[in-house]
């Protein structure tokens, strides 16, 4: 069984981008840990706290665990001390596969989540970088997408596990509940937002010949051990 570790600059980024990939994954016996490198203290609506209970019950629906880096919501940098405190969650964690945001968002916290993630899988490996733990480099650093796509280097089915995906973004209430008198306007709680992030799940999943799939882009060549790795929309021609 293997080690995921789902990064995102705040509370729900995983959730839109992979909450379909991370339910599947922990149904099959994999262990499953997001990381928010913030709070999400600046969000239009909703408290540090209320946005705390909210991660935790979306993570218990998705079965994974949930920690923060507590870094400072539109504020923190990609430096040494924040590359420091990933690579420290790297080398504990020990993970096989490390996930974050694509590298093109309209978010610049998801932009420099992405540049981090980079950097951090990278300098975990790096024995003499912040000595202390073992050094591990993630055999593969895959970026999910938020608020843009592109033509991605893969896709997972996750068309058994969307009600899940869905439950947990409901479970971000502060964050999608668009109620009047109780939440001010946000892109976020648009609802053409959740149609945007269904239709893109739709759409790779029509091109793969699924329901819903979620997509993910790798910066370098992919091996894979065999051709029956690829399994591709059935009847398709
Ligand atoms: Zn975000």
């Amino acid at each position: 069984m293997a080690t995921i570790l789902a990064v995102g600059a705040h509370p729900d980024d995983v959730e839109i981008g992979m909450g379909g990939t991370v339910a599947a994954h922990t149904a099959a016996g994999h262990e499953v840990t997001i990381l928010d490198l913030t709070r999400g203290e600046l969000s239009t609506n909703g408290t540090a706290r209320e946005r705390a209970a909210e991660a935790l019950e979306a993570a218990a629906i998705l079965g994974a665990a949930r920690e923060d880096l507590g870094l400072p919501d539109l504020g923190f940098a990609v430096d040494g001390e924040s590359v420091r405190a990933l690579v420290d969650v790297i080398r504990r964690l020990r993970p096989a596969i490390v996930l974050g945001p694509y590298w093109e968002d309209r978010h610049p916290d998801h932009v420099r989540c992405s540049r981090l993630v980079t950097e951090a899988a990278f300098a975990a490996g790096v024995a003499k970088f912040a000595p202390g733990r073992a050094a591990h480099r993630p055999p593969l650093t895959a970026y999910y997408f938020i608020n843009t796509e592109a033509v991605p280097s893969f896709v997972i089915d996750v068309s058994a596990h969307y009600e899940r995906k869905l439950a947990a973004l409901a479970a971000h209430r502060t964050q999608f509940d668009r109620s009047p008198g109780h939440s001010r306007g946000t892109p976020l709680n648009d609802p053409n937002f959740l149609s945007f992030v269904q239709s893109r799940d739709r759409l790779f999943g029509a091109k793969t010949g699924v329901t819903f799939a979620e997509g993910f882009v790798c910066r370098g060549l992919q091996r894979i051990a065999s051709l029956t790795d690829l399994t591709g929309p059935a009847g398709s021609e």
